[in-house]
């Protein structure tokens, strides 16, 4: 069985997530695999079907959340040392963007935090657990304390 050569960790900035962190870190170390970063910014549209009313794509609000985003993500790729090469901050549905850049980068081993959101996320399923079922490699899910 070979080592794993390059751990994937996708990274949602809630609470808790430095556990998730400290794992893949110590993962990527022990096996010498490269590590990369992704983050989703979720683009989940929010409509009420029933009265057909869309909450209008809000372009300033989602060029601020790119930009919070883009800050925490570079701050976390200092702290672990992660080239710019192997970050990724995309903007759609965090499970289909994970799988996404973990296919086209020959990912081996994604790492995600058992959970990490609440609210709508809940009613769509979780981002762990399609991660789990529809990725091609291995994930991790590494068990989070329930608050
Ligand atoms: P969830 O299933 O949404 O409760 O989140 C579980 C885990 O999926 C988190 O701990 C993260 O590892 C990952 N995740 C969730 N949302 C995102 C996101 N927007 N970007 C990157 N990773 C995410």
């Amino acid at each position: 069985m070979n080592n794993y050569q390059h751990i994937l960790l996708a990274v949602d900035f809630f609470e808790q997530c430095d556990v998730v962190i400290h794992r893949a870190k110590d993962l990527a170390e022990r096996y010498q695999a490269t590590l990369s970063l992704v983050h989703v910014v979720d683009s989940l549209p929010i409509t009420d079907a029933g009265y057909g009313v869309d909450i209008p794509f809000n372009l300033d609000l989602t060029a601020e959340l790119m930009e919070n985003a883009k800050i925490r993500l570079i701050e976390l790729a200092t702290k672990l040392a992660v080239p710019e090469e192997c970050r990724w901050l995309e903007m759609g549905s965090p499970k289909v963007e994970i799988i996404r850049i973990a296919e086209e980068n020959n990912v081996d081993l994604i790492i995600v935090g058992s959970h990490g959101r609440h609210g709508l996320a809940l009613l769509l399923g979780s981002t762990a657990n399609a991660v789990l079922h529809h990725a091609q490699c291995d994930v991790l899910a590494v068990r989070l304390q329930d608050n």
